[in-house]
């Protein structure tokens, strides 16, 4: 769980720099390999409407285990996909896999897919998302694509105008960790988003820091003022979805709700009623 928070930091106050360099290797080597051969997999987390508590769709997560070390956590193997230039091939995959697998389950149930920056330099994104869909049949509306404020900082101009084609396709476009990074209002008029992702850190406080809660509320409003979805992630505790419920969220992920599963138990999820899917 510390996993998330830290990771970088840590290392760099470890006694054996050497090592650590060299183990850094040998996972780049590994992960080469996993590319080479796919072995990743994707799990899908559930996404729920609040107010009728049904089902809407699933964040795909890429999963990854090492032949010796079992499973990696993305928060530590998605940055060296990203620096190894190794996120064009997989990040394409991932938008592949994830629509044949959405292409499955009933109408209008969506799939979420995660992207990296990295993506977006040459306009590689464009190409993997129109061959996705095409290659799936997925309705576009039914694909959501998760940006984080960090894409926005770098190359504005070329990333607003792949944005606006993106959304051309058809296709929805989340602004996701909203609060956790610089959270500029700039990029909410600059780009006009479906949907706003709010931060777990916030959504942790939210019951007891009275500044989260007037945080997320004033989040809300903003959003819902500009015609955004709002989701709030990382929903742990009942307590949290009723705060939430209660300043007018309009979606909920987490823990509480469901856990990141494998594509079999997702499709299972996604062809039951909705209504009944909501484990809490
Ligand atoms: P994210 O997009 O913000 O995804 C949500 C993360 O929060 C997931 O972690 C999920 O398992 C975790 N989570 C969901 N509900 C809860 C909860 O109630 N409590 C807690 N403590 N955590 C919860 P995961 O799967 O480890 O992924 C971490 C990050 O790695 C993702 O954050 C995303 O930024 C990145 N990532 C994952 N898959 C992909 C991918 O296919 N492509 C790219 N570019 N990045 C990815
Ligand atoms: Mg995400
Ligand atoms: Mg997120
Ligand atoms: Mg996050």
């Amino acid at each position: 769980r510390a996993r998330a928070e830290g990771q970088g930091t840590a290392r760099f106050f470890e006694p054996g720099m050497d090592a650590a360099l060299s183990a850094r290797h040998a996972l780049e080597g590994a992960l080469r390999h996993a590319a080479a051969a796919e072995e990743f997999q994707l799990h899908y987390q559930p996404v729920f409407d609040i107010r009728s508590r049904r089902l809407l769709g699933f964040e795909a997560l890429l999963r990854w285990s090492h032949p010796e070390r079992g499973p990696v956590s993305p928060a530590e193997f998605v940055p060296l996909l990203e620096e190894t230039g190794l996120i064009l091939p997989v990040g394409a995959w991932v938008l592949r896999a994830a629509c044949r697998e959405a292409a499955r389950w009933p109408a209008p149930i969506g799939v979420a897919v995660n992207l990296s920056p990295a993506q977006f330099r040459r306009g590689e994104v464009l190409e993997a998302v129109r061959a996705a869909l095409a290659e799936s049949g997925l309705a576009p509306g039914r694909l959501t694509l998760e940006i984080t404020e960090g894409l926005l900082l770098e190359h504005t101009e070329t990333v607003l105008e792949t944005l606006e084609r993106l959304h051309g396709l058809g296709v929805c476009i989340a602004l996701d960790d909203f609060g956790s990074g610089y959270s500029s209002l700039a990029y909410l008029w600059r780009f006009r988003f479906d949907t706003l992702k709010i931060d777990r850190a916030f959504v942790r406080e939210v019951r007891r820091d009275g500044k989260a809660a007037a945080i997320i509320e004033s989040i809300i409003g903003l959003g819902h003022s500009l015609h955004l979805r709002i989701t709030a992630e990382g929903v742990e505790t009942e307590e949290q979805f009723a705060a939430l419920s209660g300043v007018g969220c309009d979606e909920a992920q987490g823990f509480l709700l469901g856990r990141p599963m494998p594509a079999e138990q997702a499709a299972a999820l996604a062809a039951e009623d909705g209504v009944q899917a909501r484990a809490a």
